[in-house]
């Protein structure tokens, strides 16, 4: 599952509405990864202060080419 830090996030709320199982839920003082997370890392991007880590997606890494 990915990772929110609280210290970082600003509660801004961006991350929520980019979540394809709606998994982010945002309180007023925190934001919650839900039970139904798939990991797909689609979030991390979005986070304009770099709060959230892990996640399938971002290291995924590129083709290697053949020599
Ligand atoms: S990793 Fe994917 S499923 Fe989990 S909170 Fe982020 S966007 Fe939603
Ligand atoms: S986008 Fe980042 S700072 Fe904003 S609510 Fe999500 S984790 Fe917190």
């Amino acid at each position: 599952m990915i990772q929110v830090n609280p210290e970082t996030c600003c509660l801004c709320g961006l991350c929520v509405g980019v979540c394809p199982p709606d998994a982010l839920d945002l309180t007023p003082s925190e934001l919650k990864v839900l039970p139904n997370c798939t990991d797909c890392g689609w979030c991390v991007p979005y986070c304009p202060v770099g709060a959230i880590s892990g996640g399938r997606a971002p290291r995924r890494r590129a083709p290697v080419p053949s020599a």
